[in-house]
Formats: structure tokens, sequence, C-alpha cells
């Protein structure tokens, strides 16, 4: 079986489907991995790393599997062949053209965000490795930019305070900045709807913050969208505490659906000047009103950070967990090395998001 890697073309997209450290272990066992030149580059992995791991340079789009990370252009669905599988984040609750182009190719997706989040899929969980570094360089953005130091420091000059963290939204990236900004020394609090999240964010040494908001939470484990009663009361809710905060994360999502509102224009221009917001929210519209996706602006002295796709900045970390996973649903697919598509299997029916109607009586 030959697998593909092609440099991607999203703008700012830095991340490859394959590290070499990866392919040497698919060419180990037996697979041939073909990657287009300069596929690693914003990785920091060259074209000889992956020669050296037993790969190939060639066209990236041609194998019996193309692995990749962001959804494939118009013009890349052209290349693929008819009948190959694709992996990678292709957006299928919020890009049906997308995947209509794939369908309408004969081409068999898979992608990575339908893998479902069940204990035996874990190590496949592209959301949550990306996730997690996101969550990761959200707080060093909003560390670098915060004019203050995160720990309390005594000095011959004095004590200076810590600075006050807010995470709003505590699932896999919530969880991770919480971690990394009590790493740096700040004093976080953080809230999301599900209230089961409760215990795990103080495990980690922040505290709960009570709103008096609460959403169901669906089979998955995923929150499911406020009424428009409950958002408003969450929004003036934060309104009342956000004063209190240097550095306001938000990570609050609700798969499939615009990112909820949750900081309203009113509630930025209360907070001390000098704060900083990252909106991890911003690439689906984002959590606060202010939010510019791509751009930081600075709202009453207020910088709001809507950079979007935070992984694919650090790049390389960012790219060897998602090979790993990438690697295990391969693994999966194709356990002696040839694909097999079991259609009873969950995670491969799951996860696949086009394929060839099944003929009569098969
Ligand atoms: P996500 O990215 O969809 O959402 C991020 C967080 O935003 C969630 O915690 C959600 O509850 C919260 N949120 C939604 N609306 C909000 C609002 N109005 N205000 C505040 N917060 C709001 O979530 P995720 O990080 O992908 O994780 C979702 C769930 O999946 C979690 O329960 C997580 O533990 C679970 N999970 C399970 C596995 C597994 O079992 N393999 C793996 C990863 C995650």
């Amino acid at each position: 079986m030959n697998v593909s890697v092609p440099k991607e073309v999203a703008a700012g997209e830095r991340r490859v489907a394959l590290v070499p450290e990866v392919v040497e272990r698919l060419v180990q066992s037996g697979l041939e991995v073909t990657v287009e030149s300069g596929a690693g580059q914003g990785a920091h992995h060259p074209d000889a790393a992956y020669v050296a791991a037993g790969a190939r340079t060639g066209d990236g789009l041609s194998g019996e599997v193309v692995a990749k990370v962001a959804p494939p252009t118009g013009d890349e669905i052209g290349r693929l062949e008819q009948g190959s599988v694709l992996i990678g984040f292709l957006q299928p609750l919020t890009d049906p053209e997308g995947i209509a182009r794939l369908r309408e190719r004969g081409v068999v997706a898979f992608a990575m965000e339908s893998i479902p989040r069940i204990t035996r899929a874990q190590s496949m969980d592209a959301l949550s490795s990306q996730a997690t570094v996101g969550g990761y360089k959200a707080v060093l953005l909003a560390a670098d930019r915060v004019p203050k130091l995160f720990p309390m420091l005594m000095t011959a000059a004095g004590t200076i305070a810590p600075v006050r963290a807010l995470v709003i939204g505590a699932g896999v990236a919530g969880l991770q900045a919480i971690a990394t900004a009590r790493r740096l020394g700040a004093v976080v609090s953080s809230f999301d709807v599900r209230p089961a999240v409760k215990e795990q964010v103080e495990s980690l040494g922040a505290s709960f913050l009570e709103l008096g908001v609460r959403a169901e939470e669906t089979e998955g484990g995923y929150a499911t969208e406020l009424t428009p009663e409950q958002q408003a009361l969450q929004q003036t809710a934060l309104e009342e505490r956000i004063p209190e905060f240097d550095v306001v994360i938000t990570t609050a999502a609700v798969p499939g659906r615009p990112a909820p509102k949750l900081i309203p224009a009113s509630a930025v221009e209360r907070m001390r000047p000098g704060s900083v917001i990252v909106d991890l929210a911003a690439e689906s519209g984002g959590n606060c009103e202010v939010t510019v996706p791509g751009e930081v602006v600075e709202h009453g002295g207020i910088a709001v950070v809507g950079t979007t796709n935070l992984p694919s900045l650090m790049a390389y970390h960012a790219s060897q967990l998602y090979s790993r996973n990438v690697a295990a649903l391969l693994q999966h697919l194709a356990p002696e090395g040839e694909l097999h598509l079991d259609w009873e299997d969950e995670i491969t029916s799951g996860a696949c998001v086009t394929r060839p109607e099944p003929e009569e009586g098969d």
C-alpha cells in the first residue's frame, strides 16, 4: 500500500501529515511512502530526513492513501485518484460542499474530526492532540502580550501580584490552558457549561467560577448549545466577573455550530487596560464580540487575539502528534498493511464521510 503526503497549501499551514519518525515506522511495517518535496519544511523536516526514513519524494496526491492536514482545495481534489482513501481534517459539519466534491470525485474520505471519541480510538484523536497544542500556545500568546509577570514575585523592590487568568470552556484545549497558565504562576479560574468538568478544573489547581449557567452534555461528552435566554444570562454574569482578570482565554465550542458569543464588547470595555483576551474559537466566529478572526485587535486598551490555527504555530510537535494519530488510523484501516475497510466497525464507519454506495447484495 502506498501512502502519499502532499505539501499543505492552505495559507499559514505549517504542519505536515506524517513526520519522518512515523514514516520510518510505516516503512518498516511494509508500506511505501511518497512525500512531496518540501512537505515537511514548515515543521522543520527537510526532504533528506524523509528519504533517510525510507520514503521517496514525488507526487503527494497520487497514492492509494493520501494523508493531509487541512481540507483539500478544489484543485487538490481534482488530482486525487478515484477510489483513493483520503485522511485529514475535512470539516464534515461545516463544509458540506467540500465533502460533496470528494464524493463526486469517488474518494473514500476519513475525517479526523469524525473519529468517535471512544477509548479504543484515543490514539487517533487528532482533535484532542491539536487542541492540547492550541491551549498551550494560547497561554504563551497571552503571556507575551500582557504587560505583567505571570507569577507572584517577592523581590527587594517589593511583592508583585500574580496574573489572574480566566479560562472559559474547559474541554481539552481549556484544560491544557489552565495547566500551562498555572505552570507559569498565574492564579487561574475557569468556567464551563458542563458541570462535570468542575472536578477536572479543580484538580489542576484552578477554581471553578459559578455563573449559574448549565447546559446538557451529549452522549459524546459535548456541550449542547445554550438557549438565547441562557446565553444572555451567561453574558451578564461574565460581564460582572471579567474585570477581575488580566488574561482571558476562551475555548468554548459546540461542534458544527458557530462559536457561542460569550463576551460582549461592553464586557471587554470593563477590563483593565493592558489586559488580553485570546480567543481560541476565532476560527468558528469567536467567543468575543470584538474578535476578528486571524487578527489581533486593540479595543479600548485591551488586546483581543483572534489568531487562528494555533497548532500550526507549534508545527513541530503538532505534526508529530498528528502523525501518530494518522498512523494509528492507518493501522486500524489496514491492519495487515493492505486496506481492509470494515464498515461494521464503529471507528471506520464513524470516521468515513464519503464512500462508494454499496452494490446491490453487498
Ligand atoms: P469542544 O472543543 O467542543 O468545546 C470546548 C469546551 O467548550 C467544552 O468543554 C464545552 O463544554 C465548552 N462550552 C460550550 N459552550 C460553552 C459556553 N457557552 N460557555 C462555556 N463553555 C462552553 O470540546 P472538546 O475539548 O473537544 O471536548 C469535548 C468533550 O469530549 C469533553 O467532555 C472531553 O472530555 C471529551 N473527550 C473525550 C475523549 C475520549 O473519551 N476519547 C477524548 C477527548 C475529549
